[in-house]
């Protein structure tokens, strides 16, 4: 380590918004002294960007990836007695929309990529199985075309977690597009941000976008008029003005998020180090960018004491957590991997200095 050598941090949302607050902090100013506060034209603005960048016909914003989550499965008819088909190697977000329902969360093991393990989740499908919720976890989509085919022959309903995914593609179509629902989260860590809770479904399914966009506003119809008893999720104004902002450079901070992942990919080759491989017909949008091996838990002392801060995502699988009693399946892969896998820092503000010292730094330990 270079005496001089500064922090990489693992994420930088103080830059983040020091770049932006002279254009940014007058758009917040109009908002507040509009007085409009709730449901404004901010959100129906932030609603249609979002359509316009997935191309799909609908968008309802919502107040966190867990409400877009629990509001896409209470749309479906989700309730107690159903099982819905999830991975234990996601955020406890989408086991707990899941369980928030009254439904039962069924884990299928992933493959070495993290993505769903599509031979594992089809032995699962029982006749209690409602719902199939493949999880984009790091921004690598699933296998949407093989877990649709399934899904469609045995007419079992999809809702994509896309909390980390946005922007990513499969077969050139966004994420969040090719089942019934796509749940997204805009919380301050994801790639499109906001500075508090937030984020949104779309659906290119009339009936489940009227329901969803009641269902988020305690069922108004109207100012008087309710149509069934609902839930306060609505997206905040300030919230809206913030990620419309945000919207306009989010293909910018994912080009600086590529260019550090092909830059790992370059120096990191010769180390006996797993991280996965591009897919020709996908684009991955490096929400995270996840290593494998065996010493996990060295590797990052070794790096925090080089002023390199990396993270675990997650360290204890969802079906390893005492709060699920029932008996649980052993799932091979993504226990392995909850023992090896370390999140580097990948954020749009570093460059190939930084990501060059990191790996530099994984050499050092390796030669130690
Ligand atoms: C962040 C996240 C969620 C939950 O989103 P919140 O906005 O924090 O409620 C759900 N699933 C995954 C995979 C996530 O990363």
């Amino acid at each position: 380590m270079q005496k001089n050598d500064s922090w990489i941090p693992y994420v930088n949302l103080s830059k983040q918004f020091n770049e932006e607050k002279k254009l940014l902090l007058p758009r917040i100013e109009k908002v507040l002294s509009s007085g409009k506060y709730i449901l404004s034209d901010e959100v129906d603005k932030f609603e249609r960007q979002i359509c316009k960048y997935n191309k799909v016909k609908f968008c309802v914003s919502v107040n966190s990836g867990t409400d877009a989550l629990i509001l896409s499965l209470m749309s479906l008819g989700i309730n107690a007695g159903d099982e819905v088909i999830t991975q234990a190697n996601s955020y406890i977000g989408s086991a707990a929309a899941i369980n928030a329902v009254g439904a039962k969360p069924v884990f299928c093991d992933v493959y070495d990529d993290q993505t769903m393990d599509v031979e594992d989740m089809k032995s699962k499908i029982n006749s209690r199985t409602k719902v199939i919720m493949p999880v984009h976890l790091t921004g690598r989509m699933c296998e949407m075309d093989r877990i649709m085919r399934i899904a469609k022959k045995k007419n079992i309903k999809v809702i994509e977690d896309c909390a980390q995914s946005i922007g990513s593609t499969f077969n050139k179509k966004k994420s969040g597009t090719f089942g019934d629902i796509g749940a997204y989260s805009t919380h301050p860590l994801k790639n499109l941000n906001a500075c508090g809770d937030g984020g949104f479904i779309i659906t290119n399914n009339k009936k489940l976008f009227n329901y969803i966009k009641l269902k988020r506003n305690h069922g108004h119809i109207n100012r008087e008029k309710i149509r069934f008893f609902g839930t306060v999720s609505r997206l905040d104004s300030i919230q809206a003005v913030i990620l419309n902002f945000r919207l306009k450079k989010l293909e910018k901070i994912i080009t600086q998020r590529l260019k550090n992942a092909s830059l790992y990919k370059k120096y990191l080759k010769n180390f006996n180090i797993y991280y996965p491989e591009i897919r020709p017909n996908c684009r991955d949008t490096y929400h995270l960018f996840v290593v494998q091996l065996k010493n996990r838990d060295n590797l990052k002392k070794f790096l925090f004491k080089n002023k390199i801060e990396s993270n675990i995502h997650y360290p204890i699988p969802i079906h390893k957590q005492k709060i699920f009693k029932y008996k649980n399946p052993v799932l091979i892969k993504t226990e392995k991997q909850s023992r090896e896998i370390l999140s580097l820092p990948i954020n749009q503000y570093l460059d190939e200095r930084d990501i060059k010292r990191v790996c530099n730094c994984i050499k050092n330990f390796f030669d130690i």
